[in-house]
């Protein structure tokens, strides 16, 4: 069915007007009042001059007005930009200009670094919140009285023509309920994780965002017949904590809790008192609550459904996690460029740990080699995941290169390596651009990081390709071990060497105290790679 996105908001206020939508400490909101904001929110916007097709970047951490201005935006018919609010000056000026942001939303700790930019971005107006914002006294003048002792409460100078406070968008009486939003406009122009390069703009139409939803929808099978509370902290920022964390529960009525910032011992006090019922979480998420020692204090029972994605999670964590809470983790995959989940392990129905999952529903798959054209691969066989579906995106923004690069005869090529068991459950080896080359052998990093993962001291590890002048490339472990735990360079190849082939063990082991990680949390192969390239600079 094509609708515009925000029908999934606006059917949610029609069955559920009194449901709570939004709780963020002592303040909430109903889903009826969601609506109505959003409506107010979209008038105000086109009365200052937003236009259908304009971008507007949210460049704002997880919090209430981060949700009504998502609605708000996309009900006008601008094209939202969610912005990452961690992003350094360079990355910012490159996705404003790179989007032609038009207006942007954001909030008072991150004024002075944006108003600095000011002549380098084409933003025109910005529209600006504060944490606070919105929450009932005593706690909005708490969160004043914080800011302003860290020192990171800057002054605005609103000066109403450039620069609004955030209720120039929230007050008012006018309300846009305008049916000129088709579902087939472009609703996000999401930028990638820039894990393997510089972030692409994907070009995600209201009808690719909405048909994800109703495929997210029908693999849950009974979510949603009762009121369900989600957890929200992944970031709103990034197509999966969006869908995950916002689109997908308001589409059933669900209650949404963001969390503004990711403290585990907040996210355990957290999960206590709200009693969520779905946890989106990320392997790196996951991992790390569990090592919080005092994990066992807090009643995590409420929760019955888990699902991770966008990396792999270790199985060694997910059986941890599963023997702590008592609930197992559904592993799904997904990319921005598919709005963006394509796999998913059921919730009801066989779940296979170390599976991505069945294929959604209405959408196809298949393993490919490039050198033996679009064939799919029998059962078992290794090759490029590819895949059709609604939710496939329309393109690159601007940069037809690599949209042909990656669209090819209605497919989209993931850059992943997959295979696929005799039961169509499918798994990713790993991405393209990790596989390591060693004397002429393939090596899939993810086997030899899952092996260093099931050591008893090691609390994280990465495995990548450095250059070698005999085999091209031999592979290097980068270890974290856990706290007050000792371990060598020798324990960890010998541990290695028990459970893999000789040319997959790592000849180079360094130890780190961490491991650079994406703001979502995905390891940085490609930096580790680099500061060895540099080294032989
Ligand atoms: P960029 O495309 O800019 O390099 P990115 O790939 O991190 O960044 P995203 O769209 O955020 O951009 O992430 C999609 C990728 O995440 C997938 O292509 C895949 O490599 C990885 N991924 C997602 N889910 C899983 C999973 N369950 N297991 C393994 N990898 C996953």
């Amino acid at each position: 069915e094509k609708v515009p996105l925000f029908r999934f908001l606006d059917r949610a206020a029609h069955k559920w007007p009194n449901r709570k939508a939004i709780v963020f400490k002592n303040w909430s909101i109903t889903y009826g009042k969601l609506k109505e904001q959003s409506e107010v929110v979209a008038a105000n916007l086109r009365a200052q001059g937003i236009r259908k097709g304009d971008r507007v970047a949210m460049m704002l951490p997880n919090l209430p007005q981060t949700i009504i201005a998502f609605w708000g935006v996309i009900r006008c018919g601008a094209i939202g930009v969610m912005t990452n609010p961690l992003y350094m000056e360079t990355e910012i000026v490159h996705q404003f200009n790179d989007a032609d942001v038009k207006c942007c939303i954001t909030l008072d700790l991150l004024w002075p670094k944006l108003n600095k930019l000011r002549p380098s971005i084409p933003v025109e107006k910005f529209f600006i919140t504060t944490i606070g914002e919105g929450l009932k006294f005593p706690l909005n003048i708490l969160y004043k009285l914080q800011a302003k002792k860290n020192g990171t409460s800057p002054k605005v100078d609103y000066d109403n023509t450039e620069v609004f406070p955030f209720k120039a968008l929230t007050k008012g009486r006018e309300r846009y309920t305008d049916e000129k939003v088709s579902a087939e406009d472009t609703a996000l122009l999401q930028y990638t994780g820039g894990t393997t390069g510089v972030a692409k703009g994907c070009i995600l139409t209201h009808f690719n965002l909405g048909a994800n939803l109703q495929q997210c929808q029908s693999m849950m099978h009974t979510l949603g017949q009762q009121k369900e509370t989600f957890l929200g902290i992944l970031p709103y920022f990034h197509i999966y904590g969006l869908t995950t964390c916002l689109t997908w529960p308001t589409s059933m009525g669900a209650t949404l809790t963001p969390f503004p910032r990711y403290v585990p011992l907040d996210v355990l006090k957290g999960i206590h008192k709200l009693r969520p019922t779905v946890f989106p979480g990320a392997p790196s998420l996951y991992i790390s609550l569990l090592q919080q020692k005092d994990i066992g204090k807090y009643d995590l029972s409420s929760i019955n459904c888990c699902v991770s994605g966008s990396a792999p999670m270790p199985v060694e964590h997910m059986e941890q996690f599963a023997e702590r809470t008592g609930t197992a983790i559904s592993e799904g995959y997904g990319l921005t460029e598919a709005s963006p989940v394509t796999h998913f392990n059921p919730i009801k129905g066989v779940r296979k740990n170390g599976s991505i999952g069945l294929p959604f529903p209405d959408t196809d798959a298949k393993i490919v080699d490039k050198d033996l054209g679009g064939e799919a691969l029998p059962p078992g066989a290794r090759g490029e995941l590819v895949i059709r579906g609604p939710q496939v995106m329309k393109g690159y923004y601007n940069r037809p290169d690599s949209t042909a690069d990656v669209l090819r005869n209605g497919w989209l090529y993931t850059g992943d390596i997959a295979y696929m068991d005799e039961e169509g459950y499918f798994y990713i080896v790993d991405r393209k651009k990790d596989l390591i080359i060693s004397g002429g052998y393939n090596i899939y990093p993810r086997e030899i990081d899952e092996v260093l993962h099931a050591h008893p001291k090691i609390e994280e590890a990465v495995s990548v390709g450095i250059p070698h002048d005999a085999r091209g490339e031999i592979v290097k472990a980068y270890v974290v071990v856990k706290d007050g735990e000792e371990l060598s360079r020798s324990d960890v190849i010998g541990f290695c060497r028990e459970k893999l082939a000789n040319y997959k063990v790592p000849k180079r082991v360094e130890f780190r105290k961490e491991l650079p990680k994406t703001m979502v949390g995905k390891v940085l192969r490609r930096a580790l790679r680099d500061e060895e390239a540099a080294k032989l600079e």
